[in-house]
């Protein structure tokens, strides 16, 4: 079960590393978030035994019953929120994780800048958009993109790191990275949250810093209950 994982790590490290060479990226540029989401752990741990320190959580409360101990265990963890955040979260969301993916709102912006100056702490912050304009998903709408990134900064006080994306899962994937990456070039910022399991390699190629890497590495996710 471990060596499974391990292998689709390595498996995983190799095609990013192909792909930036592919792309003509510098090596290391794509930055790989292992979503260990719904896997406890017992399941994490051999994936941070290989090497892997950045990890992403969607749900502030499950990622407080998995980390501390975790991090307790081994210190130079990099924990990422890419889950929609409720403002009665954020104190929560600003003392565990060290990257937030999901600001869409100001009323969110408004929490969170709260909670970094209470506690001081400085996450790195990425505005969510939600490039296919779907009604069930969370982020803020392309045209209203960079207005929100101004406000952050000149409203809350936020310095906003990149933009981040969920393309629909029916569409091929190109258009809406290419869509994050013209948004996040007119604010000004420089990186860009996108790509998963079945997409990272085309988000490599539209310029992703991070992407967001679950199934490819941790297998099959049990259903949520
Ligand atoms: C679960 C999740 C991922 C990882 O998806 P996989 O298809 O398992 O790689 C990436 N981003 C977000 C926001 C997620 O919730």
């Amino acid at each position: 079960m471990s060596d499974d994982v391990e292998a689709r790590l390595a498996t995983v490290l190799e095609r990013i590393g192909a792909a930036e060479a592919q792309y003509g990226r510098a090596p290391g540029s794509a930055q790989l978030i292992a979503v260990s989401k719904t896997f406890d752990a017992d399941a994490i741990r051999p994936v941070i035994a290989a090497g892997q320190r950045r990890f992403g959580e969607n749900r502030v409360q499950e990622a407080q019953s998995k980390w501390p101990a975790l991090r307790a265990e081994t210190t130079d963890i990099e924990l990422h929120l890419i889950g929609p955040l409720q403002s009665n979260k954020a104190r929560e969301a600003v003392s565990l994780f060290d990257a937030i993916h999901t600001i869409d709102r100001d009323k969110i912006a408004g929490a969170i800048a709260d909670e970094m100056a209470r506690l001081g702490r400085t996450p790195l912050l990425f505005v969510q958009v939600n490039t296919g304009l779907e009604p069930q998903k969370a982020g803020i709408a392309p045209r209203e993109a960079v207005a929100f990134v101004e406000r952050c900064r000149a409203e809350h006080g936020l310095a906003i790191a990149g933009l981040m994306c969920i393309p629909p899962a029916n569409e091929i994937p190109g258009p809406h990275f290419a869509l994050l990456a013209k948004l996040a070039a007119e604010a000004g910022l420089r990186e860009l949250s996108m790509g998963m399991s079945s997409d990272f390699e085309t988000a490599i190629a539209h310029g992703a810093t991070y992407m967001r890497v679950g199934g490819a590495i941790f297998g099959h996710r049990p259903p949520i209950a």
